[in-house]
């Protein structure tokens, strides 16, 4: 299982929340899965339309292909 919230890492606190790409509301941070020699794995829901995205954390969602 991957561990989820288990650093407490300050510089994560503004975490940037990316726009919906269906509907463009704000997307909610749910949780960060770490991942041995990878960036986090962030993975993001929008209250909207419930459309969940996991992303890297050195990505954008404007460039995850949908
Ligand atoms: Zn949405």
């Amino acid at each position: 299982m991957p561990e989820i919230f288990a650093r407490p890492e300050p510089s994560l606190i503004p975490i940037a929340r990316p726009r919906c790409p269906k509907c463009q509301g704000r997307m909610t941070l749910t949780r960060i899965e770490s991942d041995h020699g990878n960036p986090d794995l962030r993975t993001f829901e929008c209250s909207n339309c419930e459309l969940v995205c996991r992303l890297p954390a050195d990505e954008q969602v404007k460039s995850l292909k949908t």
